[in-house]
Order: structure tokens, then C-alpha cells, then sequence
């Protein structure tokens, strides 16, 4: 039998729901295509991002198959499945924001005013029990009040998965009701015994993942234990200058700012003045686990070279970069040396007023699309596959978004896409009625 015809018998699907879209983007073989039959899928369709009249095949809330509708077609079986017309709409994986603090998203977009302490104090001035009260004992209603505002707002904007930052069980919880797939990172910080105690102790409880939140606000030994916890693992690096130079130098801010806190010890000196640039600092770290670093705004060729020898993934926010005043992102350079780097938003205090989708992954691509030209394949490709890659998702996901598509247009349809200011409308194929 030629393996690329179907079975006539029926389908090798169960449950099967047929849909016929516009055009589709996005897919590869390697991320949401789960088929069984990779010989079905022709060398075409495995490329991301095709804009082209296509189908999809869902089996038991699955995306089974996508690609030209008559073989796709062909696998539905005997017995006639549900179809779904979607003539005018381009379908796309659902996306993936491999960074956020959901849990800020009902403090809502503010402006900075170019002193990183002073915006922390300003976002401390908007959650309750400000102060030692806070410290001691912090409310995750709150927080997890605004993190499930900050679920909704993200599956409007057709984000599936989310690579969350939290201190509270209490917001993974609400992400996870909220219908948003992903890891939740438990955030931990602490610079050497006794503070980072309590943190070495959280790591021994049950979470989707860890982050200790950077070099310079959580030690070695909670990078160390965070890495031995088998759980996905993040942290923000090499995200300012400061932290550069503290983590060489072993002054400037953030030495301040620890003296002041009571939270520096004279033997942290063996980890920090070295002359290290972030990423080298992480180096024993990033041998150990696929870890997902957030921002990496100032890296070097050696330390490009580290990431992609060690398969870490890089989470660029474009939008939140730029609000702090971090610009020319080797991301590009990063990908082309093969580096993992996806899509992210940060907190929804970083974004724009005026984005009707501060949540979404979109905004991110078409920032990137309308300043740097940026290949709108590889965008979808960092807004999608790689996104899952760097969550572990593989074979999780059972959404799609799809946005407005006309096939009659002679412009790619991609490009197109992106330049729209329509939202993108998230499509849970589970919850779908025709
Ligand atoms: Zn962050």
C-alpha cells in the first residue's frame, strides 16, 4: 500500500472534526502535528508558516494532520466528520508567551520613569500589605484575583500556553482555571544561608516548575537546587547593565542594594567579581538543565555560543525590553546560532495604553515585523514551536487561533496578517460548536 494514500476503511482518527480553513500557518512537523503518519504530511507542509489553502484534522480535540485538503481529506475515514468552514480565516497554532506575571495584570499598563527601583516601588504601591506586613504575610488572592483577569485577557488574544512567573500557588491555580496550559514557575530568591532557607525548602514541594528570579537576587545554592529539582527551570538574565557589573565587578546597584537589605555575606565573593559575564555565571547551571532565561538584553559572541551549546531557550519580550531602554536584542544572531529564542510579554505593566491586546503574542511579532523586518515565518515559528519547545509542551496542545484571512488577496497572507490590527480570536476546538 502506498503509505500516503488512507486506509478505506475509516480513519486512524478517533473523534474526528474536519477543518477547512483559508489558509493555515505555522504548523511543523515537530510541534503541534501529533500524526502517526509523518508520510501523509507532504515536505511542503512540514516548512512553518505556509499560507495556503489547507486543512486540519482534529482527532479527540487534537490537531491529528494539516495540509492540502484532499489528502487531509482522505483521512477522515467513512464516516463523515464534523466540519468546520473557516473560508476567510487564516488558523494558526494557539500561541505561546513564555514569559508574564500574570499576577500584575490589575495594575495594568504604566509608564516608566527610567528608575528600575522606583517602578518596583510604584508596583508595590498598587498590592495589599505593602511593607513588613507584605513580607510576612503576603495575600495570593490578590494576585491570583489578577492573574485570572490576566488568563482571560491572554486566550482573547489567542495565547494558549504560558510560561508564568508567581510566588503564589494560589495564581497557578487560577491559570490553570482560567484554561491557560503552561508551566507556572514558583519564583524564589535569596542570597546565601539563612535567607535563602525558605527557598530551598519550597523547591522540595510539588510545582510545575522553579525560577530563581537572577543571579543576583537568588545564589548559587538555589540555582544549584533548582536544577537537582527535575522541574522546568527559568530566571531572568543578563538584563542590565548593573547586573553585568555586579556579577563581574561584584559592585555597583545591586551590591547596594543587598548591603541595605542585610542580604550580603563575604563568602559570596567566590561567586561574583570574577570577571563572568551573566551567562558565563550560569554556565554550571546551564550544563545541568534546558533552562528557559529570561530577556539576555546584553550578551557577548562567547556567551550566544554558550546558550546554543548548552540548548537553552531565550525569552524575548520586544514591547518590555524597550520600555526599560534595552534595545539592539541579538536575537536574530541568536537564532542563527541556533539558539531557542521564543516570545513573551512580561507583565502587562511593560505594554502600551493603547494595545486592545497587551497580553498577546501578536503585538510582540508585529512590533518585531514593523521594526527589524523580521521574516514573518520565523516570527510565527518563535511565537509557536519554539514556544512549546522551551515549556516542554510537546503533544499538550489542543487550541488553535485563527485570525481574518481573504483568500483572494494577492499579498502575503502572513505579512497581511500581521500588519492587521484585528484581533486575533482564540478557537478551543474542545469547546467548539458548529
Ligand atoms: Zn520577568
Amino acid at each position: 500500500m502506498n503509505r500516503s494514500e488512507p486506509e478505506p476503511s475509516g480513519s486512524p482518527f478517533e473523534d474526528v472534526t474536519l477543518i477547512r480553513a483559508g489558509a493555515i500557518a505555522g504548523f511543523d512537523a515537530s510541534a503541534t502535528i501529533v500524526s502517526t503518519i509523518p508520510e501523509a504530511f507532504p515536505e511542503a507542509h512540514r516548512r512553518a508558516a505556509n499560507a495556503r489553502p489547507a486543512a486540519i484534522l482534529v482527532s479527540a480535540g487534537r490537531v491529528a494532520i494539516a495540509g492540502e485538503p484532499n489528502v487531509i481529506c482522505g483521512f477522515a475515514g467513512d464516516r463523515p466528520p464534523r466540519v468546520i468552514d473557516l473560508p476567510d480565516r487564516l488558523v494558526m497554532p494557539g500561541f505561546i508567551n513564555v514569559h508574564a506575571h500574570l499576577e500584575l495584570t490589575s495594575i495594568g499598563p504604566q509608564p516608566y520613569g527610567g528608575d528600575f527601583v522606583g517602578w518596583v516601588a510604584m508596583l508595590r504601591e498598587h498590592w495589599p500589605g505593602e511593607g513588613e506586613a507584605f513580607a510576612k504575610s503576603p495575600d495570593p488572592e490578590w494576585f491570583a484575583a489578577a492573574a485570572a483577569l490576566g488568563a482571560e485577557q491572554s486566550r482573547a488574544a489567542g495565547v494558549q500556553a504560558i510560561g508564568d512567573i508567581t510566588r503564589f500557588d494560589a495564581v497557578a491555580e487560577a491559570r490553570r482555571a482560567g484554561g491557560l496550559d503552561g508551566v507556572s514557575f514558583i519564583e524564589l530568591f535569596g542570597m546565601g544561608t539563612p535567607w535563602d532557607a525558605e527557598a530551598l525548602a519550597r523547591l522540595g514541594e510539588p510545582a510545575d516548575g522553579f525560577q530563581p528570579h537572577a543571579p543576583y537576587s537568588a545564589g548559587p545554592a538555589l540555582f544549584d537546587a533548582a536544577c537537582a529539582s527535575g522541574r522546568p527551570v527559568s530566571c531572568h538574565l543578563a538584563e542590565t547593565h548593573d547586573e553585568r557589573r555586579f556579577i563581574a565587578e561584584g559592585d555597583g546597584p545591586f551590591l547596594d542594594l543587598l548591603q541595605s537589605l542585610g542580604k550580603w555575606s563575604p563568602d559570596f565573593a567566590s561567586r561574583y567579581g570574577d570577571g563572568l559575564s551573566p551567562v558565563r555565571w550560569m554556565e554550571p547551571y546551564l550544563r545541568r538543565a534546558p533552562w528557559l532565561l529570561a530577556h539576555c538584553n546584553y550578551v557577548s559572541d562567547d556567551d550566544i555560543a554558550l546558550l546554543a551549546e548548552t540548548g537553552a531557550s531565550v525569552a524575548y519580550c520586544p514591547i518590555a525590553s524597550e520600555y526599560f531602554g534595552h534595545d539592539n536584542h541579538r536575537y536574530r544572531e541568536m537564532l542563527d546560532a541556533g539558539v531557542n529564542v521564543c516570545l513573551g510579554t512580561d507583565s502587562i505593566v511593560c505594554q502600551p495604553a493603547n494595545e486592545p491586546q497587551p497580553l498577546g503574542i501578536l503585538p510582540q511579532m508585529r512590533r518585531l515585523y514593523q521594526r527589524d523586518q523580521t521574516d514573518p515565518a520565523l516570527l510565527l515559528r518563535m511565537a509557536t514551536a519554539h514556544g512549546r519547545q522551551a515549556l516542554q509542551l510537546d503533544g499538550k496542545l489542543t487550541c488553535l487561533a485563527t485570525a481574518p484571512f481573504d483568500p483572494d488577496d494577492e499579498t502575503d497572507a502572513l505579512t497581511q496578517v500581521l500588519q492587521r490590527q484585528d484581533p486575533v480570536q482564540a478557537l478551543a476546538l474542545n469547546e467548539f460548536s458548529s
